[in-house]
């Protein structure tokens, strides 16, 4: 796995966090957006500086993964908030659901299905994104732009999931902005508050449009 130099990490979050505070007061935001640090690839060696200065919000794409590198730092720090932000598989749902504390990439129905009976099995009410294919990319995951009103009433009603907000994308040869706006029209109309949006090569155009989310990683803990 690639390696970051500890003291670097540390004070790259500080200037993460600052330019994420600064957008932030420019859109007059009362809150500023949380900073998702995507530590996929990274061994606890380059995590532990962060979760040193009080970072608690991390993000993997990968359960097998986190797996590995989670349940020792969990043990030494509960507060951890773990995002899932990958794929996911549904035979992979049960060990997601026990690791992690959020699940951001809600993207059809049969995940949605056994996303919820096994929250309900094992009495852990996840907060959920609905993932969005923002783009209309036949090769990225996501719910399609038409259809996400009503894949996050039935994710609600049909299958009981907490549906907090949306999540997505955007391609990557494109400007992100408009896609960001999309996605923040779309939260409206489906009724949710948040928008998980904006990584290390856009989040500030992401928290302009309105991200209470940004998902970092090759910013924070270096190329992969
Ligand atoms: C890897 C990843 C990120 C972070 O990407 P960077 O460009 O390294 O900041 C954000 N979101 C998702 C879904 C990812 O897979």
């Amino acid at each position: 796995m690639p390696q970051s130099t500890p003291e670097s990490a540390a004070e790259r979050l500080a200037a993460i966090n600052d330019r994420i505070a600064r957008a932030a007061r420019r859109i007059g935001a009362g809150k500023a957006p949380d900073l998702v640090a995507v530590s996929k690839t990274f061994d606890p060696e380059a995590i532990v500086p962060l979760l040193e200065v009080g970072h608690r919000v991390f993000g993997e794409n990968r359960v097998q993964e986190a797996q590995v590198k989670w349940p020792a730092l969990k043990a030494q720090y509960p507060d951890i908030m773990l995002h899932f932000i990958g794929p996911l598989q549904t035979n992979k749902a049960r060990d997601a659901v026990a690791l992690f504390d959020c699940i951001e990439s809600v993207d059809r129905e049969k995940l949605a299905r056994v996303l919820s009976e096994e929250m309900q099995r094992q009495g852990r009410r996840l907060p959920c994104f609905v993932q969005v294919n923002i783009g209309a990319e036949p090769q990225k995951a996501g719910i399609a732009v038409a259809e996400t009103k009503d894949f996050v009433a039935r994710c609600r009603t049909v299958h009981g999931l907490e549906v907090v907000g949306l999540m997505c994308i955007p391609p990557a040869e494109l400007p992100a902005g408009p896609f960001f706006a999309q996605l923040a029209a779309l939260a409206e109309q489906a009724g949710v508050q948040k928008l998980s949006m904006g990584m290390s090569a856009d989040f500030e155009t992401a928290v302009l449009m309105g991200a209470t989310q940004v998902r970092v990683g090759s910013a924070l803990f270096g190329e992969r």
